[in-house]
């Protein structure tokens, strides 16, 4: 299929994901995950109306917002886990970062930010091992003993375990919702905290059921 027809299908799925929940399309922002094409490919992508583009890696972060610097209009989050180290190197270009997955990494940013940069903390919310990512109780610590002026903790973002288990998903995309609820609570400075990072190719549909506010998708996009 073509990307266009993906995307239509995507969207189609959106709109009965958000009927289902009585939520609007509008508030659901689509990330293209373009880890697997190239530029080019990323530029069909812009030219059928897509603005927000997702890159797990720093090396081809780097060469696609250089290779489509002319196109002012789009917007850049960067999802993979990010190397203490390589935060110099990507931090002004990046316009959401998904992956505040630990007080070092933050720790890092703050020291070379010069304008506030907006992250969604990573939460570890199936409690596997080898995911990244604060386990609630370490987010909740980490929000209130926040200090941070050149960080804003806009949501919070998670991976669900791949399964097709729909209760389990379910029930893991309800409980980041529980945490990231709990902490707006808190209404602490830096931490609005309103949305979230949740739902892939796998678990879209689901993810928007359970109030998603971003979903990040690959391969149903770029696949042909
Ligand atoms: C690759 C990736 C996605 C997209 O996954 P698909 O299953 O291809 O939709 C989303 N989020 C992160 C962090 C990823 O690395």
């Amino acid at each position: 299929m073509t990307k266009e027809m993906n995307l239509q299908k995507i969207e189609k799925k959106i709109q009965m994901a958000c009927r289902t929940s009585k939520r609007k399309a509008t508030d659901i922002k689509l990330i293209a995950v373009t880890k697997t094409i190239d530029a080019l490919e990323m530029e069909e992508l812009y030219q059928l109306g897509l603005r927000d583009f997702g890159e797990n890696r720093t090396d081809s972060f780097l060469a696609k917002t250089a290779f489509l610097a002319a196109k002012k209009d789009i917007t850049w989050h960067f999802i993979g886990t990010l190397q203490t180290r390589k935060v110099k190197d990507i931090l002004t270009k990046i316009d959401y970062l998904h992956s505040l997955d630990r007080l070092s990494l933050a720790k890092e940013i703050e020291k070379r930010a010069t304008t506030k940069i907006k992250c969604f903390l990573e939460i570890n919310i199936s409690g596997e091992e080898k995911k990244h990512g604060f386990t609630k109780e370490a987010a909740i610590q980490f929000v209130k003993t926040f200090s941070f002026q050149h960080i804003e903790i806009v949501g919070l973002m998670a991976m669900a375990p791949f399964t097709q288990d729909q209760k389990e998903l379910h029930q893991v995309f309800r409980d980041l919702k529980q945490v990231q609820l709990e902490i707006e609570a808190l209404k602490l400075p830096h931490v609005p905290c309103h949305e979230l990072s949740m739902g892939m190719t796998n678990d879209y549909p689901i993810a928007i059921e359970e109030g998603a506010t971003s979903i990040r998708i690959g391969r149903a996009l770029v696949n042909d």
